[in-house]
């Protein structure tokens, strides 16, 4: 389980406690991963007017700043692209937006294609208007080209539940900074060469135990017991997602009647959950869940709800978060 963090919880891990006011003096965190210099070039895929005008904003916010440059192509087959959806399930609930760094890089690990995505439903449905459309495309643009969270509550594009915050300075000098040290990145950009999923919601969680506390506090049920079965959708159109079946030995919260349980643990259309991040038949695990309109459960905040027992023989029964690795005693689990 240890690449879990990898996909769903990459944005979380980025999350420091690092009070607000120090984050938004120091320039935005960086990720390991660079374009070759500091430009890129995207093919925009959004068919509306309307979403394709957000991206082009975003694009000019970010050229004005003269710390990156991205340009438009007409090329489709650019592995840079934009693009907009309408999701409201499984990995997209509450994600206004997300990006896919290292689409594909370069012999030297820099990376050459990233994909940057806009959730038309949530950001409908929380009647986000143009301007704070826009400031999460330039936040979707700012990781594409390597910029991570800044701190919860920053003045920062890059606040981690970004709505109301523009591209400010300390964003611009954070993407300075990654790309005026090629060289002392270069063992950084070998080990970026995969993958990376960063997804933003409405609501985010801090990587400690308060967060785990918003968790507990957000889960509709909380259950305890053994994954039985595990089938995979691994096919398009259909989502990259797995159906569980926990046969269930503890119930802490909510009223999952009888003595198994069906959820789902989500991907997306675009990119499956590799196999080292799936629960596993005959794993002890706890899962907060929460329920859809239709009735299915889902493991919350895209399987940052998933705990696996450690079965650790000291008298206490530790669980293992694995979004973070994190390491809890049942009893801080509800
Ligand atoms: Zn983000």
């Amino acid at each position: 389980m240890r690449k879990s963090v990898v996909l769903f919880a990459s944005c979380l891990v980025l999350l420091t406690s690092l009070p607000a006011a120090a984050a938004t003096k120091n320039p935005t965190p960086i990720s390991k991963y660079r374009y070759a210099s500091k430009k890129a070039a995207y093919y925009n895929k959004s068919t509306s007017a309307y979403y394709r005008s957000i991206w082009t904003a975003a694009r000019k916010a970010w050229n004005k700043s003269k710390a990156f440059k991205w340009s438009a192509t007409k090329n489709k087959k650019s592995r840079t692209f934009t693009t907009t959806v309408s999701k409201a399930s499984g990995i997209w609930i509450n994600a206004t937006g997300m990006a896919y760094n290292g689409m594909s890089f370069d012999k030297a690990g820099h990376q050459t294609g990233s994909a940057m995505y806009l959730n038309r439903s949530v950001l409908k449905k929380y009647k986000y208007n143009k301007k704070q459309r826009t400031n999460v495309a330039i936040h979707e643009m700012g990781h594409a080209l390597g910029l991570s969270h800044n701190a919860k509550g920053s003045v920062s594009v890059m606040n981690p539940a970004n709505r109301v915050q523009p591209l400010r300075n300390v964003d611009i000098r954070g993407v300075k900074k990654a790309y005026s040290t090629p060289v002392a990145t270069r063992k950084a950009l070998a080990s970026a060469a995969k993958p990376s999923l960063s997804v933003d919601h409405i609501k985010d969680y801090s990587n400690n135990i308060y967060g785990v506390e918003g968790l507990v506090h957000d889960a509709g049920t909380i259950v305890e017991g053994t994954i039985t079965k595990s089938v995979g959708h691994h096919q398009t159109p259909k989502n990259y997602y797995t159906t569980q079946t926990l046969k269930v030995s503890d119930k802490f919260k909510g009223a999952a009647a009888g003595t198994t349980l069906t959820f789902t643990q989500g991907g997306t259309t675009q990119m499956a959950v590799t196999d080292s991040e799936v629960l596993h038949p005959g794993e002890d695990v706890l899962v907060m869940l929460g329920k859809s309109a239709a009735g299915k459960y889902y493991v919350i905040n895209d399987g940052q709800g998933m705990f696996l027992d450690t079965h650790t023989s000291n008298g206490h029964e530790l669980f293992e978060h694995v979004s973070d690795h994190t390491i809890y005693t049942e009893d801080m689990l509800h």
